[in-house]
This record gives C-alpha cells, sequence and structure tokens, in this order.
C-alpha cells in the first residue's frame, strides 16, 4: 500500500507542474486565437495525462488508477470543447493502446471525463467560475468515473470493486480539486490585469482630465489629458508636484479651497473652476472632486474629474446674452407680439400684449391655446362676437393664421387694433398688435376736415351756392348724361342789374349783402335735387337744370326774377328802383346733334346779352337766328 499512496502523490505532482507550467506559460499564448488556447491546454492536460498513466497505481493487474481523468475533465472544464476533445482524444488512445483487461471501461471512463468537462463549461459559459461549481463538477465525474467501473467485465469487477473504485473516485476528485483552484486564481488574476488594463487605456484616452491626489494636494496619478491641461511635458511629469508648482498663487489657492473643503466635508462636490489659457482667454472647468478611501475606508486623497466645458459656458452666455436682448426689445417695443406654435400654444408674448387686452391678461401666458384665449375674450366681452358666432369666428382667426396678412379689428372697448400675422419656419404664427386708436382719431379728423375742404373749394364763400369751377364739373356731369340718356338740359345765366351803380351808391358791403339775397332766391327757385345753382363771376349766377325742357326753364327763372323782385330792395341807381335781374336761358335738346357743351353756355350768355341788350329786368331764351324778347317785365 506505501507504494500505492507514493505513486498517488507522484500523480498529483505530475497535475500540479501541468497547471504550474500554464499559469507561467500561458501569457505567451493569451494573445493569440481562443482555439489555439483551447488546443494548448488541452495538448498540455492531455500530456499530463499520458504522464500520469506513466505512474499508475496498480490496484490489481489490468486494473490501473490514476489522474488521468481529473485531467482529462480539467482540459474541457478550463479549456473548453477543443482542448478537453483533444486530451480526451489522446487519453482515450493511450489507453487503448495500452490493452488489458480494463481498456474498454478505460476508455468509458475517458469519455464520461471527457463529456462531464466540456459539459461542465458549457454550463458555466460567461459566468464566473465559483468554488461550488469546481466542487461540483468534481463530485459528478468522481460518480461518473466510478459507475464507469461497471463496464468492467464481472469477473473483474468483482474483484477490483472494494479496492479500485472508492481510490479512484477520490483521487480525481482530489485531483479536479488541486488543479482548479491554482488555475481559477490564475483566470482572475488575468482578468483583473485585464480590466486594469482597460480601465488604464480607457483613462489615457479619456479627452477630461482624471486625476488622484494626496491630502496634501500632491499628484499621485494623472491621466495625460491632465498634463496637457497643466502643460506639463507628461503624466510622470506631475507626480509628487501640486497645482502651486504650475499655476500663478492665487489661482491655485482657489483649486485647494475647493480640495480642502472636499477633505472636510468627506463627500463628492462638483466646483465650476476658470483659469488662463496661453492666449489669455478663459478655460472653464466642471470640476468633480470624490475622496479616494483605502479598504478600510479612510481617506487617503482626492480623486477629480475636469471635464472643459468653455465652449458650453461660451454657448450658455452668448445664449443668456441674446435672451437679454429679446427680452429688452419685447419690452420696449411699442407693439404686443404673441407667437404661437404649431400645435396653437402660445409660446412667447410680450407685457405690452398682456395689457393690449387687459380682461384676458390673464391666460395670454405662454402654455395657452389661442382657442382658450379667444373664446374667453368673446365671453368675457372683450370682443364682440355673437354667442353662436364665437366658434366659426375662432376658426376663422386660426385659418387666418397660416398665411401673412394684416387687418384692422376694434375691440369692445372702442380701441382700434392693427394685426399682422405671419407664419413661423416651424409651422406656428408670429402676430404683431398695434395700437392704432389714435392713427384711426387723426383719419377720422383728417376725413371730416378734407370733407371740410372740398366743400368750401365747391362752396362759394359769400353765398353758398356752387363755385364757378363746381359748376364747370356739374355741366361736364350733367351734359354727358343728358346726352347718353337723351335728356334736355336747360341753362339759366343771370346778372343782376346795374349793380356796378348799386355799389357805387350803397357801399360794397351792402352790394354784398345784395347778392346774397339774390342767391337765396335762386337756391330756393331750384329745388329739385339735380339741380345746380352757382356763383357764375361777380354778380353772375348759374342754373343748371338736368331734364328740364325751354318751357321749364322759363318758368324757373320767372320764378328767380319775381322773387328778386318782390324783395323790393332799394335801388336808386336803377330805373325800376329795386334790384332787378337780367336771365338768359338757354336749352340743350338730344334730338338736335351737333351741340357741344361750350355752345349751351355761349347760347345763355349771348341770350343774356340779349336780355341787357334790351332793357334788363327780363328774360330772353337763345333763339338759332336772331335772338328775340321771349318775356319781358
Ligand atoms: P349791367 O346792368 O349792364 O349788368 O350793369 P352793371 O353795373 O351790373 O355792370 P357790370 O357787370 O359791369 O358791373 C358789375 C359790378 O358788380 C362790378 C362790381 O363792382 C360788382 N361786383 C362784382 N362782384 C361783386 C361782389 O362780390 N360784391 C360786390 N359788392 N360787388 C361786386
Ligand atoms: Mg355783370
Ligand atoms: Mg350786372
Amino acid at each position: 500500500m506505501e507504494s500505492l499512496w507514493a505513486e498517488l502523490l507522484t500523480n498529483i505532482a505530475i497535475v500540479a507542474i501541468a497547471v504550474s507550467v500554464w499559469t507561467h506559460g500561458h501569457h505567451w499564448i493569451d494573445a493569440r486565437h481562443t482555439l489555439l488556447r483551447s488546443l494548448a491546454f488541452g495538448l498540455l492536460m492531455g500530456v499530463g495525462a499520458l504522464s500520469v498513466m506513466r505512474f499508475p497505481v496498480e490496484v490489481m493487474p489490468g486494473v490501473l488508477v490514476d489522474l488521468r481523468l481529473s485531467m482529462v475533465a480539467l482540459a474541457g472544464f478550463w479549456g473548453g470543447p477543443p482542448g478537453g476533445l483533444l486530451a480526451g482524444a489522446m487519453t482515450a488512445a493511450y489507453r487503448l493502446q495500452q490493452g488489458g483487461v480494463g481498456a474498454f471501461a478505460g476508455s468509458i471512463s475517458i469519455s464520461v471525463a471527457t463529456a462531464v468537462g466540456i459539459g461542465a463549461h458549457l454550463a458555466l459559459r460567461g459566468r464566473t467560475t465559483r468554488p461550488r461549481h469546481i466542487v461540483l463538477m468534481a463530485f459528478i465525474l468522481s460518480a461518473g468515473c466510478m459507475l464507469s467501473f461497471l463496464a468492467l467485465p464481472a469477473h473483474v469487477l468483482e474483484v477490483v470493486a472494494s479496492q479500485a473504485i472508492l481510490p479512484t473516485g477520490v483521487l480525481t476528485f482530489v485531483g479536479v480539486l488541486v488543479a482548479s483552484f491554482p488555475l481559477r486564481h490564475e483566470l482572475l488574476r488575468r482578468e483583473a490585469l485585464e480590466s486594469k488594463r482597460i480601465y488604464k487605456s480607457v483613462v489615457e484616452a479619456l479627452p477630461d482630465c482624471l486625476n488622484v491626489k494626496d491630502p496634501q494636494g500632491r499628484f499621485v496619478a494623472a491621466n495625460p489629458a491632465t498634463a496637457e491641461l497643466m502643460r506639463a511635458r507628461s503624466s510622470a511629469d506631475l507626480i509628487g508636484k501640486s497645482d502651486f508648482d504650475f499655476y500663478p498663487r492665487q489661482i491655485a489657492e482657489t483649486f485647494r479651497k475647493d480640495e480642502l473643503s472636499v477633505l472636510k466635508s468627506e463627500a463628492p462636490q462638483t466646483f465650476e473652476q476658470h483659469l488662463q489659457d496661453e492666449t489669455g482667454g478663459t478655460i472653464w472647468l466642471s470640476t468633480l472632486k470624490a475622496p479616494l478611501r483605502d479598504n478600510a475606508g479612510a481617506m487617503v486623497g482626492i480623486i477629480t474629474h475636469n471635464r472643459d466645458i468653455t465652449l458650453q459656458k461660451k454657448l450658455a452666455l452668448d445664449l443668456a446674452e441674446s435672451e437679454r436682448r429679446l427680452a429688452y426689445a419685447l419690452s420696449h417695443m411699442a407693439d404686443g407680439l404673441a407667437m404661437f406654435d404649431k400645435d396653437g400654444l402660445l409660446v412667447l408674448c410680450n407685457e405690452q400684449y398682456r395689457s393690449m387686452f387687459p380682461l384676458t391678461a390673464d391666460l395670454r401666458v405662454p402654455g395657452t391655446p389661442h382657442a382658450t384665449i379667444l373664446r374667453a375674450a368673446a365671453e368675457r366681452g372683450e370682443e364682440d362676437i355673437a354667442p353662436n358666432q364665437v366658434e366659426s369666428w375662432i376658426e376663422s382667426i386660426a385659418g387666418s393664421a397660416r398665411t401673412s396678412g394684416e387687418r384692422q379689428v376694434r375691440i369692445a372697448d372702442g380701441r382700434w387694433l392693427q394685426i399682422k400675422t405671419s407664419p413661423t419656419e416651424d409651422g406656428g404664427t408670429l402676430t404683431l398688435f398695434s395700437d392704432i386708436t389714435a392713427a384711426k382719431r387723426s383719419e377720422a379728423a383728417l376725413l371730416q376736415s378734407n370733407e371740410k375742404l372740398s366743400l368750401l373749394a365747391h362752396r362759394d364763400g359769400l353765398t353758398d351756392l356752387l363755385t364757378r369751377r363746381a359748376f364747370d364739373e356739374a355741366l361736364e356731369r350733367e351734359f354727358g348724361r343728358a346726352r347718353r340718356n337723351a335728356t334736355q338740359l336747360s341753362l339759366l345765366l343771370l346778372d343782376v342789374d346795374w349793380f356796378k351803380n348799386y355799389n357805387d351808391h350803397y357801399g360794397h358791403p351792402a352790394g354784398d349783402e345784395c347778392l346774397r339775397a339774390v342767391s337765396r332766391c335762386i337756391a330756393e327757385a331750384a329745388r329739385r335735387p339735380a339741380d345746380s345753382s352757382a356763383r357764375y363771376g361777380g354778380e353772375e349766377f348759374a342754373i343748371l337744370l338736368p331734364e328740364t325742357d325751354a318751357k321749364g326753364a322759363f318758368v324757373l327763372a320767372g320764378t328767380i326774377r319775381t322773387n328778386v323782385k318782390v324783395m323790393r330792395i332799394p335801388h336808386v341807381a336803377s330805373e325800376k328802383k329795386v334790384v332787378t335781374v337780367s336771365i338768359g336761358v338757354a336749352t340743350f335738346d338730344p334730338s338736335k346733334p351737333g351741340m357741344g357743351r361750350a355752345d349751351l353756355l355761349r347760347q345763355a350768355d349771348e341770350a343774356l346779352y340779349a336780355a341787357k341788350a334790351a332793357g334788363r329786368d327780363r328774360i330772353i331764351g337763345w333763339r338759332p337766328q336772331a335772338p328775340r324778347v321771349a318775356k319781358a317785365g
């Protein structure tokens, strides 16, 4: 039995050597393909298995017990399927080549070990191998190996059962444990090294500054970005130095103050720091400082992470500045301004907009839908809209907001607003409201004075009859109409008799009064709306009578002449001793072609001349040949 245990120890030593070779030599092959690594591990374990088979413990003639099964299972478990299969195949081939009574059972047990190792590897794929996994795998392997003794011929099994099965099981179990724990340790060490390497490359490639300082503010570690920011040659240059070695005293002191604050609070803090670059510009940093603790939890330093936020800071400052300018412009502009988004929500407005609509100012704030504002304006009587028309009014405003436009509206309190709408690029609307009440008032006043002016231009100041110019326009208009409508048009020209003498005798003011009295007689007689009575010049008057034939014109002329006479205005310088008038009459007859406007005037003038010549105080109508007296007073 002594020899048996010596062989067993030899077996364990071979396993340990194989594991040692792997843990010390695997870095040669780490960078290679996984398949190559798996095969290399399988080869090593296979060689190990063949080696242990060279020192088997022969419990009975032909029954060999050794650690080959542990080696084969380890190859699959730690190396994966290719390595497991390689080691299994090598071992099985060797065993079969050895032959003997246990060759078949031996091959079965090798296959079982291969399957258990690979199966456990696959079951754990992607997960960290824990000690309990190793123990479980070793246990299943041992059980499987012990069961494979059943493959021995019955007479052999009977003899070896008590002596071989248990040692084989125990040996295999122990072999797996002996090899797996160092392998697991090595694997974890490799993983830790790998993640350390990854972290290091991430930290080195990081554009942000990352560094660690001791409580005295001296650099313990720093990445290249930190060195660049501090204008040091390399990260190594920073080690052992502090901010005071790189920055002006004043800046270094502010940075140190932040560090002391973190050291005191023992909690992470964020600071906004700034310093000068080589051109004198300001660099802004967002700095996170967190305590670094040892395993016992004691604070041993400070981890600092700086991010350059100069650009963000500049953008934020620019944005704040333009917002300030916008706010200034909005609050100082005379107009109300409101901007609605594509969903009809108010997004921007100024105070003037709110104060233009005092009854709904509470709703005219960002976030309120346009329809809600309009509905409230109608309900609260700010806009004069009939209740049954409110919805269609809101719809029409929403519709007009989609196109550029300008409209003037009068709101319920009598103010006039000019509303200019233009669509914005993002599908919303920009609306400008101008209070044009004052302009509207001036416009109305201007219209009124224009009317007055035009009245003045058309009315003679002394007599309030039409002026000569207005008469000319009326003559042109009525002559054209008479021609188009084939109606007659009569014209009376009236002149006060001996009026020069009247003036000379009674004075000019009295003459004016006399002219006013005569004009009243004319206005009272020519009362049809279409009739136009004008002061033609001096003490001459013209009366235009549309749709009036010569007979009608004589009747009207007679009325005027009589009306003047019956006023009995004394006129000592006249033969009649009262003021009298002479009237010439002419008529346009559409049935007689060839007569123009000037002809009508000329004929009336000739008739008046004839009346004067015939002794005054009379009415004469124009005749084609020699004018003759038609009626005398
Ligand atoms: P006749 O019977 O031939 O018309 O004689 P007459 O004196 O009226 O003659 P004439 O037409 O030459 O005189 C017109 C006078 O009318 C001359 C002018 O003094 C006077 N007159 C013209 N316009 C005005 C006016 O606006 N006011 C006054 N008071 N007199 C006027
Ligand atoms: Mg005259
Ligand atoms: Mg006269």
